[in-house]
């Protein structure tokens, strides 16, 4: 009777071995394949800003371009740099907080102030394209780092701009539940379409390649934004309705 108990556990054993070990040896597959789509995004990322600077500038050399549209192309040229010179900040922002000892300084502020103040830098932004920005603020005090929220904030708003159409109206929002600081960041845009709405967060996600590179975008502002949140233990929402609107909340505990 004993010799069949210790056989029995010595196979349970082995089955609960084997298990961590399918379990590991899945893992480890994820991580390869989410390394290798991560490199091939960002060359597919470089790529192209360099194949349209190195085609444009063949043409401009060899003449193919007339004088009067060179300005046009040069300018092409110039955006596309901006967008290699984003991708690049972006790349070493994300391999700065993916490093375990990513040095993070939390000081104590008001939430409020800063908020207003990105509003206003991003003034040119919101004044040409006619929107209408209402602020309900509240004189609060946080303890996060004042650099990377500066990012998270600017982040949120920017987009809340570039995804709204003319004449539309943004809400920045603040709210105290006793337990927390909540941050709504809300636009009347074009919206996320609800099967895209659990990858936006994803690193290199785009709901629509064209119109997000058009604009300088690279699908990386998000997933920046969500690791912030997550480094100093806050939590970070969206809801959206397509042709009506997002709202992206963060959770700042006090
Ligand atoms: P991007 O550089 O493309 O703006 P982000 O990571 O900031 O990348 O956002 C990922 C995607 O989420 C965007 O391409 C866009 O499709 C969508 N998105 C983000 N914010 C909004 C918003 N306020 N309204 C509509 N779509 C948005």
């Amino acid at each position: 009777n004993l010799s069949f108990r210790l056989k029995h556990r010595r196979k349970d054993e082995i089955g609960e071995l084997m298990d961590s070990f399918n379990h590991m040896a899945s893992e480890i597959q994820k991580v390869d394949k989410m390394r290798e789509d991560f490199v091939s995004n960002v060359s597919h990322e470089i790529q192209s800003p360099i194949t349209s600077i190195r085609g444009f500038t063949r043409a401009i050399r060899d003449g193919v371009i007339p004088v009067e549209h060179q300005k046009e192309h040069l300018d092409i040229i110039y955006q596309e740099t901006l967008r290699l010179s984003k991708l690049s900040d972006h790349l070493l922002r994300l391999a700065s907080l993916d490093s375990e000892n990513h040095p993070f300084h939390p000081v104590e502020y008001r939430l409020d102030e800063q908020l207003r103040r990105i509003i206003l830098v991003t003034e040119p932004l919101w004044i040409k394209k006619n929107l209408d920005i209402e602020l309900d603020l509240l004189a609060c005090r946080v303890m996060v780092d004042r650099d990377l929220f500066e990012h998270v904030w600017q982040n949120l708003i920017t987009n809340a701009i570039k995804y709204s159409g003319d004449n539309n109206r943004i809400v920045v929002q603040m709210e105290n539940t006793g337990l927390a600081v909540l941050v709504h960041i809300m636009d009347t845009g074009r919206g996320i379409p609800k099967e895209d709405l659990p990858y936006v967060f994803d690193r290199f996600y785009m709901v629509d390649k064209a119109r997000s590179r058009s604009g300088g975008g690279n699908g990386l502002g998000l997933s920046i934004v969500k690791k912030i949140i997550e480094l100093h233990g806050c939590k970070i929402d969206v809801k959206s309705e397509e042709w009506k609107g997002t709202c992206f909340t963060v959770s700042i505990p006090l």
